[in-house]
């Protein structure tokens, strides 16, 4: 405690050295002030007593310096110097001339300082005052300090015991008042720290109501403007989290619509929504597969309109447009949810039937063509006919392609074609 109180690292131990330091400084000089006093007390006393002593001695010196007598002055004035106050005494005659010098034995312990007290000495003869000269008794510090040290002692181990009390209360109240409620108080601030808890509150033991029970307060209601304001990002931040997940769901299903749009779009074909050249080869490539593991038979037809560029180029495109829908949907009534029909070119088709042998296709074959040659469809004012060419193909066991299929097929169709068309080659 006592290294802590030389080295403060907080601020209760600094302030309890300054206070300290400051009060030691008072102590020494309010004690060295106490000690002078008594030292200036004791040497005016000594100074009292000398005079007491001359007067008593004045008689008897005076009567040897009337009668010049050598003898009685030195046996006097040796007895003087003997006494414990008494330092040195030195006579003078009228003339100022020293007739005794009894000066102090001075040895190893010189004294700090002499001080004296002078008396004249005169006779009265018939009313008049005959000086005959001075006495002076000489005394010194180390008869003052003699006579003072147990008092200086005294004092001395008085501010020493005070200082070591107070030392010891100024650590012990330092200790009660600051540095442990500032302890606690760091304790539970880093508590508070840690536990990132937003109700987390300061309470400190001490509850008298100071500077201390004041700064617990400020700190608990900022924790807890903190903590509402936490409160209310999180709710904010889950309120934008919900909101964003809301939209990125909406976009995605929109996302999701779109792509299945884009993908039904991407395998049709826009004028007659149904299946495109490449969708109607990889569908078809599928049951081909299919029915060669099943070792069933899948077969082929390749529809061509006869003599298509003659409509366009009577009617317009427009009306050409208006005859492949017709097609097409003439077409779909004959089919069975397992059939494929595909626009493979401008004004070809095709279909592939799941599990039918030849005959059987061959016989639908036909019935589209009569459908067909038999069917009228009116166009802004217009009654248009029109026939269609047809051939026939089923596959084989060696068939692994869809294009020999499809080659084999376009090669009846050529054939119905030269034989006059709007006829059905399988
Ligand atoms: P053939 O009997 O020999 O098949 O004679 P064709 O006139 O049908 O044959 P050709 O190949 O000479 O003509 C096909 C025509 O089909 C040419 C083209 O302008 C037309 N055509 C292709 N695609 C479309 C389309 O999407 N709309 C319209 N209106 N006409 C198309
Ligand atoms: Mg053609
Ligand atoms: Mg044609």
């Amino acid at each position: 405690m006592f290294v802590r109180f030389l080295r403060p690292n907080n601020l209760s131990q600094k302030m309890m050295r300054v206070i300290f330091s400051i009060y030691m400084v008072v102590t020494l000089v309010i004690t060295s002030v106490q000690f002078l006093s008594e030292y200036l007390k004791t040497q005016a006393v000594i100074v009292g007593e000398l005079q007491q002593l001359e007067v008593t001695v004045r008689g008897p010196i005076s009567t040897s310096l009337w009668q010049y007598d050598q003898n009685q002055l030195d046996v006097i004035t040796d007895g003087l110097v003997q006494m414990p106050i008494i330092e040195g005494v030195e006579v003078f005659d009228k003339n100022a001339q020293n007739i005794i010098s009894k000066t102090f034995d001075v040895d190893s312990s010189v004294p700090l300082s002499i001080f004296d007290s002078k008396l004249e000495l005169n006779r009265t003869l018939n009313g008049e005052r005959i000086p005959l000269g001075t006495l002076v008794l000489y005394s010194s510090s180390g008869v003052v300090l003699d006579r003072v040290w147990f008092g200086f002692a005294l004092i001395a181990f008085t501010a020493f015991i005070k200082l070591t009390i107070l030392f010891w209360l100024f650590i012990w109240a330092f200790d009660r008042y600051l540095a442990t409620p500032l302890k606690e108080l760091m304790s539970q601030v880093n508590e508070v720290q840690l536990s990132q808890g937003i109700s987390k509150r300061i309470h400190l033991s001490n509850t008298e109501n100071n500077e201390l029970s004041q700064l617990q307060e400020h700190m608990n209601s900022m924790l807890a403007a903190m903590s509402s304001d936490r409160k209310r990002l999180i709710e904010d931040e889950q309120a934008k989290r919900s909101w964003l997940e809301d939209a990125v769901a909406k976009r995605t299903e929109d996302l999701q619509a779109l792509n299945k749009k884009l993908k039904y779009l991407a395998t049709r074909d826009s004028l007659t929504n149904i299946l495109n050249r490449g969708s109607f080869f990889d569908a078809a490539q599928q049951r081909l597969a299919l029915s060669q593991r099943q070792e069933s038979t899948v077969s082929f037809i390749l529809m061509d309109l006869d003599y298509f560029k003659r409509i366009n180029d009577s009617y317009g495109h427009f009306v050409g447009d208006k005859v492949l829908i017709h097609f097409t949907q003439t077409l779909q009534g004959f089919l069975r949810k397992t059939d494929l029909l595909g626009r493979v070119g401008g004004e070809e088709f095709a279909i592939l039937l799941f599990d039918t042998k030849l005959d059987d296709a061959s016989q639908l074959a036909e019935k589209i063509c009569q459908a067909i040659s038999h069917s009228a469809l009116e166009v802004e004012g217009n009654t248009i006919s029109y026939t269609v060419s047809l051939g026939v193909e089923s596959s084989e066991l060696s068939d692994t392609s869809i294009d020999e299929l499809f080659k084999r097929a376009d090669l009846k169709l050529y054939g119905a074609k030269d034989k006059g068309r709007d006829r059905v080659e399988s």
